[in-house]
């Protein structure tokens, strides 16, 4: 919380902060915004008990702003002002990408401005957030706003996660993401090794029913598995599951070599086995835990 009083300095003012007010806002890029203490205290919990608790300042001479310097850019200083003013703000244009509406965040926080946030958390359902699904579910969790993390937490399964680039959030929130995607992938292990399930006929490794020749191991079911648990690992959505891979045009085209060539049959009904791996692709846990 740096607020400090500060020198006078050469006067650019903001265009639409320029001529009423008992105080003078100047930010990191020496834009001054001047605005009234009552808008600052209806606004904004830290500027209230800033107020309440401040001293006339000997220095400023009866009659002139009390000159504030702040942390923020004019850029974010433009947006907190403008919703405390009432005033239009254009927040498409304004905030492009997610770090401007993060830099909005904070000081949306730091200055306890409630309509800051809340116009913040709506921003969280545009594209431009929805576009980088960890930073949406790292801000997310760190204001609380737990349907968007929800939402962000499904939209990172189809994410391969750079450990050497992940948004800060609390120790706690990025566990229940790699929890979610440790989940699905042993749900789908599960569910493909599950030997009196939709894949017994697989996972018997015979060539029939009644055992009739045993398979080489592994069969090019079990390769195949692997394949899908390899790419589920780096992307728990499993969207990078390609059926023309080519261990599942092997799973697809297997036969038993000690059938007799006129009779061999496709070891797996491939149709089926697809069919049976995007459902349980479907069914795998979506939710936080
Ligand atoms: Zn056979």
């Amino acid at each position: 919380m740096n607020a400090t009083v500060a020198s006078s300095s050469p006067d650019t003012y903001h265009p639409a902060f320029n001529s009423e007010g008992d105080v003078v806002l100047v930010t990191s890029d020496s834009i001054r915004f001047r605005i009234t203490s009552p808008v600052l205290r209806t606004a904004s919990g830290f500027f209230r008990t800033m107020f309440d608790s401040a001293h006339p300042d000997p220095g400023t001479p009866l009659g002139e702003p009390s000159v504030i310097s702040v942390d923020e850019d004019a850029h974010t200083m433009t947006v907190l002002l403008k919703v405390a003013s009432g005033m239009r703000v254009d927040f498409f244009k304004t905030l492009p990408n997610i770090e401007d509406m993060e830099r909005v965040m904070f000081a949306g926080e730091k200055y306890d401005m409630p309509a800051v946030m809340e116009a913040m958390e709506l921003m969280m359902y545009t594209p431009t957030a929805k576009s980088r699904p960890l930073h949406r579910y790292a801000l997310a969790s760190r204001y609380g706003w737990s349907d968007i993390c929800a939402d962000a937490a499904i939209d990172t399964l189809d994410l391969e996660i750079d450990f050497h680039d992940v948004p800060a959030m609390d120790l706690e929130h990025f566990n229940r993401l790699l929890r979610l995607r440790s989940r699905r992938v042993a749900a789908m292990s599960a569910a493909l090794n599950d030997k009196n399930g939709r894949f017994k006929g697989g996972n018997r490794g015979t060539c029939a029913p009644d055992g009739t020749h045993t398979l080489a191991q592994p069969t090019a079911w079990e390769v195949m598995k692997r394949y899908i648990l390899y790419e589920m690992t780096i992307r728990p959505s499993g969207s990078s599951i390609d059926f023309a891979d080519p261990c599942c045009v092997a799973v697809a085209t297997a036969v038993c070599p000690k059938c007799p060539a006129a009779t061999r049959p496709y070891l797996f009904a491939w149709e089926v086995t697809r069919r049976n791996i995007e459902r349980i692709l479907a069914s795998l846990p979506k939710d936080l835990v």
